[in-house]
């Protein structure tokens, strides 16, 4: 008799372990990072769509921008901000929350979240965690650039904005020495300064493609030696967002 009972109470305790293992798995959090459009609202996938439509929350770099973004697509869900001037103070209650939910989705203004936006920050704490990361493949202006730009696509470095003040000359010594393409971000009011630069550090016979508005109505793609297009843009209002892609050096 005392043998039946053990049997049968191995066999639910085992049951429930099986029970609790299942739900864990069900219930496991996951922090999927949603690329947004760059410019061009036709550039959403549909997996996007249904990942923020069936999310339990998102985080966004700037509620209002997102919320016109939601907006557009009859998106209805609650955002919570999550930006580079807090992200740090409130990395640990987020982190709490999306271990408490199932699906937390993350998006920054335009592209894809953690290049040159945050996400960086909250994917290495994740993981750190234990909470599973997903990133979908979506847009982001850096690789229309590159591929746009016509130089080699095989081997490229991606730099993101260079710093403002401090290391920058060190950043340029550092893009010297790399002879890989070299891609970096840049505001329309510093494009100036940035292509004087790269004629004094790297040469102004180094061919470059200056990337505006990707995927926007006047998207330009200007190619030519850094003499040339800092002579064509000097002469131009420089409106727009742009990508600065850099031929390698030694590339014929
Ligand atoms: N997360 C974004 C991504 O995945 O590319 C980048 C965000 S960063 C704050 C913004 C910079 O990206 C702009 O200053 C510009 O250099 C570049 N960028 C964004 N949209 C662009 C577009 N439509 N055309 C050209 N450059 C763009």
């Amino acid at each position: 008799m005392i043998c039946f009972f053990l049997i049968v109470f191995q066999g639910l305790s085992c049951l429930i372990k099986k029970i609790k293992f299942g739900l864990q798995i069900f219930f496991m959090a996951k922090l999927i990072l949603v690329p947004t459009p760059i410019g061009n609202l036709e550039d959403i996938t549909l997996r996007a769509l249904r990942i923020l439509k069936e999310a339990d929350f998102i985080l966004a770099e700037d509620t209002r921008t997102s919320g016109q973004l939601l907006k557009h697509f009859a998106i209805e869900k609650q955002l919570r901000s999550f930006h580079s001037h807090n992200e740090h103070r409130v990395l640990d209650e987020t982190i709490a929350l999306i271990q408490s939910s199932k699906t937390t989705a993350l998006i920054s203004d335009a592209g894809t979240p953690g290049i040159s936006d945050p996400g960086f920050l909250l994917v290495r704490e994740c993981i750190a965690r234990g909470v599973e990361i997903e990133t979908l493949p979506g847009p982001t202006a850096f690789v229309p650039a590159l591929v746009n730009s016509g130089f080699p696509c095989n081997e490229f470095s991606f730099y993101g904005f260079l710093p403002q003040k401090k290391g920058r000359q060190t950043k340029w010594k550092e893009l010297l020495a790399d002879t890989k393409t070299l891609i970096l971000y840049e505001s329309p009011y510093r494009l100036i300064k940035l292509l004087e630069e790269i004629g004094q550090n790297l040469g102004e016979e180094r061919e470059v493609c200056v990337c505006r508005e990707l995927s926007k109505m006047f998207e330009e793609n200007k190619r030519g030696t850094v003499k040339e297009v800092l002579e064509y843009f000097k002469s131009k209002t420089i409106k727009g967002e742009i990508v600065v892609v850099i031929k390698g050096a030694y590339v014929s």
